[in-house]
């Protein structure tokens, strides 16, 4: 994978706190222990899931923080918001317009700049009169890992 698809937070140390700051939290360290804990997956997370697995870590963080937490990441554009499964799950994207590819069978998620900046799309919503949400682009479909039977379990 190329470096401008690499997780975002890894060059700044204070990213978290503008990432944030930009969603009206002011940075606390449990907050920052979810950006980071999100910041190492590449696979989009539910809420619950993260909560547990800051917990089995050892923090010491509410439910409720990691939820209203990654609701305002995600209202402010911090985070990109995926449905799988009736679930909503969270992925922290590096900036910029980009599309995503979604396995559906492992759930991975790969991140592509968006480099025709999506003249293509601005050609089909123009015609069919409608205004698509930026840097939401999700392509749909089976990794190389999961085509070749190699992809990981969907519950791992
Ligand atoms: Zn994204
Ligand atoms: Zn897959």
């Amino acid at each position: 994978m190329a470096s401008h698809t690499a997780p975002a937070g890894r060059h700044h140390t204070d990213e978290a706190a503008a990432r944030l700051r930009a969603a009206g939290l002011s940075p606390t360290p449990r907050r920052r222990r979810v950006l980071q804990a999100l910041g190492l997956r590449r696979r989009p997370v539910g809420a619950h899931e993260l909560y547990v697995e800051l917990t089995r870590q050892g923090d010491n963080i509410g439910m409720s923080t990691v939820y209203r937490t990654l609701s305002a990441l995600a209202d402010a554009g911090q985070l990109h918001v995926f449905v799988r499964d009736g679930e909503t799950r969270y992925r922290l994207c590096a900036p910029g317009r980009h599309y995503h590819l979604a396995c559906r069978r492992c759930g991975d998620v790969q991140e592509h700049p968006a480099a025709d900046d999506g003249g293509w799309l601005d050609g089909i919503t123009a015609t069919a009169d409608f205004l698509p949400d930026p840097h939401e682009t999700e392509v749909h479909g089976l990794c190389g890992r999961c085509l070749r039977g190699q992809g990981d379990d969907p519950a791992g």
